[in-house]
C-alpha cells in the first residue's frame, strides 16, 4: 500500500478524549489501527494509542476512494484520519468505553506506516506465549493492560519523588561502574580497557555509596536506583530490579519508619486512589516466627500458629511428649470449618508438610465439644479443654499439629498457613496489609560454610544492649534491623548503621573476615568511618528482594513482576527482543585482555530454571 508522508497533519485529539460534548467538532486522530469490522456496508475501525480507542466509521456515499483505502488497512498499520465527531445511533453506544457514545465519520486518510502481520493479536487477557511477548516487547507493550503498568510504575516514581524532595531529601545519583557491594549475591563484572587486568562491579546497590555520602553531610539522600545481581533467576527475580532508596543521618528507627510510612501513602494514593491507614503494626522477628512461621507474615487473615507445648508437656501421646522432653515444641493451626475434610485431603497436607520438614502431621476434628478422631483420643480431658481454649477451636474445626525444634515447626505450619489461605480462600483482593518486622537478629548460622553470616548486611548496627554478646553469643545479638512487609512481601528492608570503625571491624570478625580482607574490601569505607561518620540509617523499598518492581506489582494486582518491568529478562536472563546477552567480538575482547570461554552446555548455570 503507498505510504502517506505525515506533512503538517497536526494531531487535534488523543484516541481516549472524545465525548458526547465534541459532536460536531472536524478533528484529527492518529494511532494503530486495533480491530476492523465490516457492517452493512460500513467499515468501522478501534483507532489505538496510549490513551484509549476511538471507533472511527468509513462509509462508501461519503468517499468512495477513502473507503476503498481502509480496507486495505491491516492490523496495527498506524494512520492519521480527518473526520468530523458524530454521535453514535442508538443502541450502539458502548458503555464499556470512555468513548463509546461517539464514532468519527471519516473524511481523509493518511496511512503513515504499514505493519507487517503481527505474531499474536493484541487482546486482553492476552493469549500469546511469554517468549512471543518479550520477543515483540514493543507490539506487547501497546496493549491497554501494559500501557497501565508502566503509567503506575511512572506515578509510583513521581509520587516518590515527590514526596522525598518535600521531606528534604535530596536525589543524588551514585556510581553504576563500582567497587564490589555487600549484599552477598554474585557481582556482574566490567573489565577495564585502561587498566588491564582489573574490573569494576556493578552495584548490587548503592549501601556502601549511600552511607558515605552521610559521611559527606548530605543528611537526608535518595535515589530510585538500579540494582544489579547476577543471582541464578529464582521464581519472581531479575538480573535487575529497582529499588527506591533512602539514607538518613541522626535518625531514630521510629523517624525511619515515619517517613517510610508517608511515602507508602502517597503512591497508594496516586496509583490507586487509596487511603491507607499508619501508622503501620509491628511485630518483632521473634514475634512473626512465633505467631506466623514467617519473617515476611500475611497479616490479613488470623489462622495464627498456636504454641501448645507448655499444655502438653505430659500428655500420653508419646510422639509428642519426646519431642516436648527433648527441647522440641507442639504447634497448631486451627484450618477453621475443615471438619469435613477426607482422610485424603488430610494426608495430602502432610505429604507437604513432610516435604517441608515435620516428620508427620497429626491432626483431630473437633465436635461436640470434643476432640474427634486421629490423635484427639490420645488427650486426657484437661488436655483436650485447654487445646480447645487455646486454639479458640469450635466444632466443625480442624486443627492440625507439628512437632519439631521450635523454629522449624512453626516454618512448616507457616507454610501450611499460606496453603489453607490460598485453598478456603481466606483474603480479599485490594486489601493491603503492611506490617513493620523489627529486631531481627544480626547474624544467621551457615550450615554448609558453618559459621556465622549477616542476616542482612554487615553494616547494620545491633542493638545496644547486645553489643556485649558480640563475641561471646553471636546468635543471640539482636539487630536494629528491620523490614516493612504487605501481604505476605517484603517490599524494604533497612537498618540502622554502625558508624563506628571499631564496632564494625568486630562483626567483620564475628563473620569471618580478616582485617586484611576487610581492608582491601571495605577499606574504602572503614576509612570514611574515621573522619567522623554520623549515626545514620536508612532503607531501601526493595533491599534483597525487587522494591518498586513488586509496589508496582502489588498495586496492580498483578502475579509477578516481569510485566511491571518495560523489557525485563527471561528466568534465564535472557532478554529475547534484542538477543542479549551476546558474543563479543573478538578484537573488543582483545583490547580488554580478556578472553571468553564457553563451557559445555550443561554446564551454564540457571540453564535448568526453565
Ligand atoms: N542496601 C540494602 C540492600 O540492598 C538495603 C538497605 O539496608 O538499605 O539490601
Amino acid at each position: 500500500m503507498k505510504l502517506d508522508a505525515m506533512g503538517d497533519l497536526q494531531r487535534s485529539h488523543t484516541c481516549g478524549e472524545l465525548r458526547k460534548g465534541d459532536v460536531g467538532k472536524s478533528v484529527v486522530l492518529m494511532g494503530w489501527v486495533h480491530r476492523r469490522r465490516n457492517l452493512g456496508g460500513l467499515l468501522f475501525i478501534d483507532l489505538r494509542d496510549r490513551y484509549g480507542l476511538t471507533q472511527i466509521v468509513f462509509r462508501p456515499d461519503a468517499d468512495e476512494a477513502i473507503f476503498e483505502r481502509g480496507g486495505h488497512l491491516g492490523a496495527e498499520f498506524v494512520v492519521g484520519v480527518t473526520g468530523e465527531v458524530v454521535e453514535r445511533p442508538a443502541g450502539t453506544t458502548n458503555p464499556e468505553l470512555p468513548t463509546g457514545e461517539i464514532d468519527v465519520h471519516v473524511s481523509d486518510l493518511k496511512v503513515l506506516n504499514a505493519s507487517l502481520t503481527p505474531p499474536f493479536v493484541l487482546e486482553e487477557p492476552i493469549k500469546a506465549s511469554d517468549e512471543l511477548r518479550l520477543e515483540y516487547r514493543y507490539l506487547d507493550l501497546r496493549r491497554p493492560h501494559m500501557q497501565r503498568l508502566i503509567e503506575a510504575r511512572h506515578k509510583a516514581a513521581a509520587a516518590t519523588r515527590t514526596y522525598l524532595n518535600g521531606a528534604g531529601f535530596l536525589e543524588i545519583e551514585t556510581p553504576m561502574l563500582a567497587k564490589k557491594t555487600p549484599e552477598g549475591a554474585r557481582d556482574f563484572i566490567v573489565p577495564s580497557r585502561m587498566h588491564p587486568g582489573k574490573v569494576y562491579a556493578l552495584p548490587q546497590s548503592p549501601q556502601l555509596y549511600k552511607q558515605i555520602l552521610m559521611v559527606a553531610g548530605c543528611d537526608r539522600y535518595y535515589q530510585i536506583a538500579r540494582c544489579l545481581r547476577d543471582e541464578d533467576l529464582r521464581a519472581d527475580r531479575q538480573p535487575e530490579h529497582t529499588q527506591i532508596d533512602t539514607e538518613m543521618s541522626f535518625v531514630t528507627e521510629d523517624e525511619i519508619f515515619e517517613v517510610a510510612e508517608g511515602l507508602m501513602v502517597e503512591i497508594w494514593r496516586a496509583v490507586r486512589g487509596d487511603e491507607i491507614e499508619t501508622p503501620f503494626p509491628r511485630l518483632t522477628y521473634g514475634e512473626a516466627m512465633e505467631r506466623y512461621g514467617s519473617d515476611k507474615p500475611d497479616t490479613r487473615f488470623g489462622t495464627e500458629i498456636v504454641d501448645l507445648t507448655d499444655l502438653l508437656g505430659g500428655t500420653d501421646f508419646n510422639v509428642f511428649r519426646s519431642v516436648i522432653e527433648s527441647g522440641g515444641a507442639v504447634k497448631c493451626l486451627n484450618a477453621a470449618g475443615c471438619g469435613g475434610w477426607s482422610r485424603s485431603e488430610i494426608d495430602k497436607k502432610e505429604e507437604l508438610a513432610k516435604k517441608w520438614g515435620a516428620k508427620g502431621l497429626a491432626w483431630t476434628k473437633v465436635d461436640g465439644g470434643a476432640l474427634a478422631g486421629g490423635i484427639g483420643k490420645f488427650f486426657s480431658d484437661d488436655e483436650r479443654a485447654a487445646v480447645i481454649e487455646r486454639a479458640a477451636a469450635a466444632d466443625g474445626d480442624l486443627l492440625l499439629f507439628v512437632a519439631h525444634d521450635r523454629k522449624k515447626a512453626s516454618r512448616i505450619l507457616g507454610k501450611l498457613r499460606l496453603v489453607l489461605r490460598d485453598e478456603l480462600d481466606l483474603v480479599q483482593p485490594g486489601v493491603f496489609n503492611f506490617v513493620w518486622i523489627t529486631e531481627f537478629p544480626l547474624f544467621a548460622w551457615n550450615e554448609e560454610s558453618e559459621g556465622w553470616e549477616a542476616e542482612h548486611h554487615m553494616f547494620s548496627m545491633p542493638r545496644a544492649q547486645d553489643l556485649d554478646l558480640l563475641e561471646s553469643d553471636p546468635g543471640k545479638v539482636l539487630g536494629q534491623l528491620y523490614d516493612l512487609v504487605v501481604n505476605g512481601f517484603e517490599i524494604a528492608s533497612g537498618s540502622i548503621r554502625i558508624h563506628r570503625r571499631d564496632i564494625q571491624e568486630r562483626v567483620m570478625a564475628v563473620v569471618g573476615m580478616s582485617k586484611e580482607d576487610a581492608e582491601r574490601k571495605f577499606g574504602f569505607l572503614l576509612k570514611a568511618l574515621d573522619y567522623g561518620a554520623p549515626p545514620h540509617g536508612g532503607l531501601a523499598h526493595g533491599g534483597l528482594a525487587p522494591g518498586l518492581d513488586r509496589i508496582v506489582m502489588l498495586l496492580m494486582d498483578e502475579d509477578s513482576i516481569r510485566d511491571t518491568i518495560a523489557f525485563p529478562k527471561t528466568y534465564r536472563g535472557l532478554s529475547l527482543m534484542d538477543g542479549s546477552p551476546s558474543e563479543a567480538e573478538p578484537a573488543v575482547l582483545k583490547e580488554l585482555g580478556i578472553e571468553l570461554v564457553k563451557p559445555p552446555d550443561d554446564d551454564v548455570p540457571g540453564q535448568s530454571s526453565g
